[in-house]
C-alpha cells in the first residue's frame, strides 16, 4: 500500500498512555485530568438527554452554546463574533483544527508551524497537500523568533499556527509577540490557525493573548478552543471555531463533510454550564495551586525545571540525571520509576533532542504526590 502519511506512526500519546496502563505507572504523559467534572456539568447532561435532546443539532452547533461562547470572547478578548455566522461547534479542537487547515489549504500552499508543535499539526497540512514550513521557536526559552518567521514568508504562504499558551514548553505569548505577528503579517493575506485550548489556564497573573484581542489577526484567524481542557471533560470531545463569516463559511463546508454535527446532549449542558462563568474565571488559581505542588515536590529531585508560565504541563531538563536520550528515558521512568512523561522530541519533525520531557500535572493531589515519591528516588 501507498501510504499517505509515510513518516507517521502512532501519537506518543497512545504509545505512552498503553505503556503506562501496562506498567502500572502513574500517567503523568498524555495531558489530561485523572478526576471528574463539576457534578452539574454530569446534571445537565443527564438533563438535556431526559429532555429529548437525542437527535442531530444544527450543522454549526446550537445556537444557545453558540452564543454563549461569542458572550464568553466578547466579555473576555473584547471582540464580537456574531454566533450565527462565526462561531461553530466542532468535535473538539482536534477536528476545528484539521477542518480549518482542509477549508483553506490547496495542494502546493505552504504553512508555517512554529515548532515544537503539537503532533497532529503537520499530518493534517500534508493531508491537506500543503507544504509544511518549520520555523524553530527559540532554543531554551521557546519563544517566537520574528526575524526567522518574517524570513519564512513567501507569496506561497496561505496560514501560520500558532499556539498559546504552548503546549509542550507551557510558554505563553506576550502582547508585544501578538502584536509583532499583527504587524509582520499586515502586509500579507496570510491566515492564522490560533490554537488557543488551554487559554484559561495562564500562571501568576499573567493573561492570555487570544488573536481575538488583535482587530489585525482577528480579521485572518480561525481561533480554536476546547471545552475538553476546560471542564475536564477531553473525552467529550467538543470545541468550537471563531473566525470571521467568510472564513467560518469555508470551514462548514468542510465539517458538514467530516461530522456534520457534533453531539447533542453535551451541546445542551455545555450551554447551560457556561451561563456561570466562574469554572473557567477560577480555573488559573486550581492549576496553578498544583503546578507549584508538583514544582515543590520535583525541587527535591535532580531533575531542572523548566518555567511553567500556562497549560497544564510542567517541562524538566533531565541532563544531570541521565545519559539517556529524551525518548529512551521516557520508556526507562515509565518501566523503571513508574512515572510516563512525554519527549519533547515528539513536537519536532526531526526528532530534536535537547534532553527536555514534559509532565502532565493536571491530576489529584495524591496522584502528584505518588509521582513525587517515585521521582525522587532517582
Ligand atoms: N491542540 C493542543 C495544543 C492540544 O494540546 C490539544 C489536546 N491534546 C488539542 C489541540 C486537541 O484538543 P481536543 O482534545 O479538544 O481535540
Ligand atoms: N493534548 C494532549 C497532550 O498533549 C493529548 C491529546 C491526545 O492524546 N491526542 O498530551
Amino acid at each position: 500500500l501507498q501510504t499517505k502519511l509515510p513518516a507517521v506512526g502512532t501519537t506518543i500519546f497512545t504509545v505512552m498512555s498503553a505503556l503506562a496502563a501496562e506498567k502500572n505507572a502513574v500517567n503523568l504523559g498524555q495531558g489530561f485530568p485523572d478526576f471528574n467534572c463539576d457534578p452539574q456539568l454530569l446534571q445537565a447532561v443527564t438533563d438535556a438527554m431526559a429532555a429529548g435532546h437525542n437527535q442531530y443539532p444544527p450543522m454549526p452547533g446550537i445556537l444557545p452554546l453558540r452564543e454563549a461562547v461569542a458572550a464568553k470572547i466578547e466579555t473576555l478578548y473584547g471582540h464580537r463574533y456574531d454566533a450565527q455566522s462565526e462561531i461553530t461547534v466542532t468535535a473538539g479542537a482536534t477536528q476545528a483544527i484539521i477542518t480549518a487547515i482542509l477549508a483553506v489549504v490547496r495542494p502546493g500552499d505552504e504553512v508555517i508551524v512554529l515548532e515544537p508543535c503539537y503532533d497532529s499539526y503537520v499530518p493534517n497540512i500534508e493531508l491537506a497537500g500543503g507544504t509544511v514550513v518549520r520555523v524553530p521557536l527559540t532554543p531554551g526559552s521557546f519563544r517566537p523568533d520574528f526575524a526567522k518567521i518574517a524570513a519564512a514568508l513567501t507569496p506561497r504562504t496561505r496560514a501560520i499556527i500558532i499556539n498559546t499558551p504552548h503546549n509542550p514548553s507551557a510558554t505563553v505569548w506576550t502582547e508585544a509577540e501578538m502584536r509583532q505577528l499583527e504587524d509582520l503579517l499586515a502586509p500579507t493575506d496570510v491566515l492564522v490557525i490560533s490554537d488557543e485550548v488551554y487559554e484559561h489556564m495562564v500562571y501568576t497573573g499573567a493573561r492570555h493573548e487570544s488573536a481575538a484581542r488583535f482587530p489585525g489577526l482577528a480579521a485572518r484567524s480561525f481561533i480554536v478552543s476546547s471545552f475538553g481542557k476546560t471542564y475536564h471533560v477531553t473525552g467529550w470531545k467538543v470545541g468550537y471555531v471563531a473566525a470571521p463569516a467568510a472564513l467560518s463559511a469555508e470551514f462548514r463546508k468542510v465539517h458538514q463533510f467530516n461530522v456534520f454535527t457534533v453531539n447533542t446532549p453535551m451541546q445542551h449542558a455545555l450551554a447551560r454550564y457556561m451561563a456561570d462563568p466562574a469554572p473557567y474565571l477560577e480555573l488559573p488559581a486550581f492549576y496553578q495551586r498544583k503546578r507549584d505542588l508538583f514544582a515543590a515536590g520535583l525541587a527535591k529531585t535532580r531533575f531542572k525545571l523548566l518555567p511553567s508560565a500556562g497549560t497544564y504541563f510542567q517541562c524538566v531538563d533531565i541532563s544531570e540525571l541521565s545519559e539517556l536520550g529524551e525518548s529512551d528515558f521516557c520508556q526507562w521512568l515509565t518501566r523503571e520509576i513508574g512515572v510516563a512523561a512525554i519527549p519533547l522530541s515528539a513536537f519536532y519533525g526531526d526528532g530534536f533532542d535537547q534532553r527536555v520531557v514534559r509532565f502532565c500535572f493536571a491530576k489529584k493531589d495524591e496522584t502528584l504526590q505518588l509521582a513525587i515519591e517515585r521521582l525522587a528516588r532517582l
